[in-house]
């Protein structure tokens, strides 16, 4: 029997069946690790083969359908400890705010690498654009259109105005998407506007009036009745790369990949070397300085 396994807690995992029965299975065997130290063998979004416990009213794990893609990343920076967030998606939706919590450009840019090199297609939604003044409301625009021109889809967005809800609900419609970015910066009140029948807890008190026990410590899988499966994660404080090597960096940068075959060496990182193209057309204002500051911080990282 087939399944998709919509949320893993430890060495339990729901997964849905074709019938839209929700059971508990855990895993039998060995399962392929990707060659890395993997914190969990199966992930949300994982397509899986079952078979029903002898006797119980529980299944077993036998088997992992082969993925189309998955986000996997580091817990922190310094660990070798790699974690697949979720995997099957069709769309990464990264929820980052100016202020209150401050998202950085170097979490960004980590986490776009990352999806760039297992082909997920992004969304980055800036919100609470109502809470900045001029001098961040300035950097937000300047940030939307930075990664627009790299071809990562950007807007910004707020859940108290209703800026770009719409847009992000017609981004999202129909698709299995992951949600992910820091804690607290409007991931569960952005998705409980779009999908009103998701109900997510957000971290507003006052306003909280889940009935249910959902806290976001694992990721999940919501289905909803339109088709549109959401994967909502928790918050993300650090985000380390999990595999990817030093001299690959550069190929999930698409401003670098453009220039990198006029480089007079084709092994060339982009740092010190002479007739280096990228750097020349860093020089000219080609590559936005600030994502090459963090192209340079990722190659320092352990
Ligand atoms: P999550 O941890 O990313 O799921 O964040 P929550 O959705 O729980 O939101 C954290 C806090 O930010 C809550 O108090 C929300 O009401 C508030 N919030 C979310 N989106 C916005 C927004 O666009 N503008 C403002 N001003 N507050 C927001
Ligand atoms: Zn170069």
């Amino acid at each position: 029997m087939r399944g998709i396994v919509i949320k893993s807690t430890g060495s339990w995992y729901k997964v849905l069946l074709p019938n839209n029965k929700i059971v508990d299975g855990r895993l039998r065997g060995k399962f392929k690790n990707l060659g890395l130290k993997l914190t969990n063998p199966i992930a949300v979004g994982d397509n899986v083969e079952l078979e029903i416990e002898p006797g119980q009213l529980t299944y077993v794990i036998t088997e992992i359908g082969e993925r189309t893609n998955y986000f996997i990343r580091k817990s922190t920076r310094k660990t070798e400890h790699c974690h697949i967030i979720a995997s099957n998606i069709d769309l990464a939706l990264l929820v980052v705010s100016l202020k209150s919590p401050r998202t950085s450009t170097g979490f960004i840019d980590r986490f776009l690498a990352i999806a760039n090199k297992h082909q997920i297609p992004t969304v980055i939604a800036f919100n609470k654009v109502d809470l900045l003044k001029e001098k961040h409301l300035d950097k937000a625009h300047h940030l939307k259109e930075l990664y627009n021109s790299i071809g990562s889809q950007s807007l910004l967005s707020s859940v108290t105005t209703g800026d770009n809800m719409d847009q992000l609900k017609s981004i999202t419609q129909g698709k299995t998407v992951m949600v992910a970015g820091h804690s607290g910066v409007g991931k569960s009140s952005i998705l409980n506007t779009l999908y009103p029948d998701l109900d997510l807890r957000t971290g507003d008190i006052s306003g909280y009036t889940n009935k249910g026990t959902h806290t976001t410590t694992h990721a999940e899988m919501h289905l909803l009745a339109d088709g549109t499966r959401i994967i909502d994660t928790p918050g993300i404080k650090e985000i380390g790369l999990a595999d990817i090597e030093k001299h690959e960096i550069s190929h999930y940068f698409p401003e670098m990949v453009k220039w990198a075959n006029q480089c007079k060496f084709n092994n060339c990182t982009h740092v010190h070397e002479p007739k280096c193209e990228v750097l020349n057309q860093l020089e000219l204002g080609n590559i936005p300085e600030e994502r090459y500051q963090n192209y340079l911080s990722m190659l320092e990282d352990d």
